[in-house]
């Protein structure tokens, strides 16, 4: 792992960041509180900016009480609706082009941005272009990228270009038979985690930030439907995606003892970046870009980033 706090990183959104931004939206999705089934402790919903959510774990000061939300609460970007403007963004296709780190960040851009427009009570629809962060990436780092032969080059991918999106940003693109104007998405910071703090990934992802990291996918992956959970085989991740919600549900699982037994689990929803029919979905006839899976198959970090608001916009 590359150094990243020489590479600039900033700090990750503290608690009483995440509680002073949940306090500049009013109108959002409210869970109720819910009192534990072990030790009668109310436990009173966690304000987000985008939605309140139950505790998942009894908050109870006293003692460590074990009581878990007896909920299944499930939630993401893409399907919340802010000032009656739906927070959905466009699934990006990479082709049989290694590009899916890029994918991943433009994914998480795009829905950033939406969130922001959402905010103001604006549907934005212009794209960011892709080729744009390719061009620029290749330039920085002379290679294509997906294509490098340095291993430090390699596993420094995602925080090279949310350097460049920091520095450069990101092009949108022009409606055809317009000129291109130059106009630019630009982050202003981003963070990274442990994806061992659960709690604060979903207060993150509850935030509207969307989180940068990867998986293992094998064969079966692009078999695996809109909604499902996707077990990922035990090798070196070799996906980039990025997570845009989460679900908190009893699933069966095998035991150590072969047996399968129902266990209350943490999922999360993560973004693929190969097109809408790569997960199909009844639901949607046909289309759909997401997958789930368990908070224990992610690698070890996670990246977040603050968007810099357009001028335009506001
Ligand atoms: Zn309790």
């Amino acid at each position: 792992m590359v150094n990243l706090t020489v590479m600039g990183a900033g700090p990750v959104p503290t608690a009483d960041y995440l509680d002073r931004l949940a306090r500049t939206l009013s109108k959002k999705p409210t869970s109720r509180g819910w009192d534990c089934p072990l030790c009668q402790h109310k436990n009173n919903p966690v304000d987000n900016l985008l939605v309140k959510l139950p505790a998942f774990k009894c908050s109870n000061p006293d003692i460590d009480c074990p009581g878990k939300c007896p909920a299944t609460p499930e939630w993401s970007i893409n399907e919340c609706v802010v000032n009656g403007v739906r927070c959905d963004f466009v699934i990006r296709d990479q082709g049989p082009y290694p590009t899916c780190t890029a994918q991943a960040l433009l994914h998480g851009m795009d829905a950033k941005l939406k969130v922001h427009g959402a905010l103001y009570g604006k549907i934005l629809l212009q794209q960011l272009n892709g080729s744009d962060l390719l061009a620029k990436y290749c330039e920085k780092v002379k290679s294509a990228l997906g294509e490098e032969v340095d291993p430090a080059v390699r596993n420094a991918r995602t925080p090279c270009l949310l350097q460049i999106a920091q520095s450069d940003g990101v092009e949108y693109i022009a409606p055809d038979g317009s000129l291109a104007t130059g106009r630019k998405l630009r982050i202003s910071s981003w963070f990274y985690l442990k994806t061992d703090e659960i709690n604060l990934l979903i207060r993150l992802i509850a935030s509207g930030f969307p989180l940068l990291t990867s998986m293992t996918t094998g064969r079966c992956f692009t078999m695996t439907n809109e909604g499902e959970i996707y077990m990922s085989p035990q090798l070196t991740p070799n996906h980039a995606i990025v997570l845009i919600g989460f679900w908190v549900r009893p699933i069966w699982l095998p035991g150590e003892d072969g047996s399968t037994k129902l266990v209350e689990k943490v999922l999360f929803k993560a973004r693929d970046s190969k097109g809408d029919r790569a997960h199909i979905s009844g639901q949607q006839s046909g289309t759909g870009g997401d997958i789930y899976l368990l908070a224990e198959d992610l690698p070890k970090y996670a990246f977040g980033f603050h968007l810099e608001p357009p001028s335009w916009m506001q």
